[in-house]
């Protein structure tokens, strides 16, 4: 019987459907307890100079082990915190714990911070990260905010706003993701990004395949001809490396120079990458 499966079907969907909205709803549970308990940790992953292969900065990366679920990918919890209305809070405690853990670097390195597409349409976005910045004492010419073109569509003329405040206080703006997503090369010219940010995807196959090769030189010209710095992401093996440095990418990220670590271990990789840098001159 035709009608009787199709029913079943859609009884089947309709539970599958929700189960997966209580698990989402068990997450955001979790989520707004543990970001009023602070228990959301912000960890870095090095950016590097690809030539020195000196460390520059550090990308600000959430890591959330809730006590019942285990540990909860970002890529799970932040599209979550965005839909639930948890994003603002969450955000400033990883920026405030973010900036204090900064403070034992030495100051010539600069801390990235993602910024979600909701973030890009409340206008006390600027507000908030100037008052962390202001008291935790963090010079805002430190920092730097990672949106993606998706953050910029929604409302353009609201994100563009909120990009000038914090532009005007010296904050740099880079753009996430390149290359995925819904890129469009007019927001280029709209917007003038300090940073652009090579998605894992082409430096993932920049060895084997040639249109990445040709899209990540094609991108590396585009910005030295708009006076944007750039960092390939998800950069795993030298030779991808070695690559890049070959076609005159300045910055690189990923693997092959260090994982995403909590505040305590990155302060041990700056200590060796510093001794190693002694070393060097030693020599
Ligand atoms: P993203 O901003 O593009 O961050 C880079 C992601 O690539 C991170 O995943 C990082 O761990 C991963 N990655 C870095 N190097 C390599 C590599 O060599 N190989 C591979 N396979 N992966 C590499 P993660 O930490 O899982 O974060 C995923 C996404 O979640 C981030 O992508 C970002 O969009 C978002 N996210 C993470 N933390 C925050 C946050 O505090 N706020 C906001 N709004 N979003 C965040
Ligand atoms: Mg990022
Ligand atoms: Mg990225
Ligand atoms: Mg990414």
């Amino acid at each position: 019987h035709a009608k009787r499966s199709g029913r079943g079907k859609v009884m089947v969907y309709t539970r599958e459907m929700e189960e997966a909205a209580k698990h989402v709803t068990r997450i955001e549970q979790a989520l707004r307890r543990a970001v009023s308990a602070g228990e959301v940790e912000p960890h870095f992953q090095p950016i590097v100079d690809l030539a020195t292969r000196r460390v520059i900065g550090f990308e600000t990366l959430a890591r959330w082990t809730d006590r019942d679920l285990g540990p909860i990918s970002p890529a799970v919890f932040i599209p979550i915190a965005e839909e639930r209305g948890i994003i603002g809070p969450l955000s400033q405690l990883i920026l405030r714990k973010a900036t204090e853990a900064a403070r034992a670097w030495p100051k010539d390195l600069f801390l990235s911070f993602n910024l979600s597409p909701s973030q890009l349409v409340d206008q006390n976005t600027g507000l908030h990260i100037l008052s962390i910045l202001d008291r935790n004492g963090f010079d805002p010419r430190r920092l730097e905010v990672e949106i993606t073109e998706t953050g910029l569509m929604n409302d353009p003329a609201s994100a563009e706003k909120i990009v000038e405040d914090l532009k005007r206080v010296g904050i740099r703006v880079s753009l996430d993701d390149f290359g995925t997503g819904q890129s469009s090369l007019g927001r280029l010219r709209e917007f003038h990004f300090d940073k652009l940010k090579i998605d894992r995807a082409f430096v993932s196959s920049i060895l084997e395949d040639k249109p990445s090769e040709h899209i990540i030189r094609a991108i590396l010209a585009m910005c030295e001809g708009l006076g944007m710095d750039v960092v390939a992401e998800g950069i795993e093996e030298e030779a991808q490396a070695d690559r890049l440095i070959q076609f005159g990418c300045g910055g690189g990220q990923g693997y092959l120079f260090g994982k995403p670590a909590d505040a305590e271990a990155t302060l041990g990789y700056l200590r060796d990458s510093f001794r190693g840098a002694q070393r060097i001159k030693a020599v």
